[in-house]
């Protein structure tokens, strides 16, 4: 995720606070995109780490992105996910609002 991305969001009225708490945000605010077929692991050690992987993930699957990481989930990790239905959406971002907690 980048906060270059996220700026606009904030207009909508939904509480985004959660953001603020974004670890890659902190660590890398140049982008939180890899690379196309690169190796994703730097990513999934900061979302492994961070306080907010299940707002970020709720919020990817809302937006309906289909590139960049985010709760620890690649653009296709997250499409095999809404493949299965909302109930599969529902049940990964809880499991991650979980560990954070
Ligand atoms: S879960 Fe990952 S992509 Fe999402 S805010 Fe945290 S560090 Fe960033």
């Amino acid at each position: 995720m980048t906060m270059e991305g996220l700026g606009p969001v904030r207009t909508t009225g939904r509480n985004l606070d959660w953001m603020d708490y974004a670890l890659c945000a902190q660590t890398n605010p140049d982008g939180f995109t890899p690379e196309q077929g690169g190796s994703t692991k730097s990513e999934r050690e900061t979302c492994a780490r961070c306080e907010v992987p299940g707002n970020c993930l709720e919020y990817a699957f809302e937006r309906g992105f289909d590139t960049g990481f985010y709760g620890g989930k690649s653009a296709k990790e997250r499409k095999a996910i809404q493949k299965k239905g909302q109930e599969a959406v529902d049940i990964a971002v809880a499991a991650l609002r979980r560990r954070a907690a």
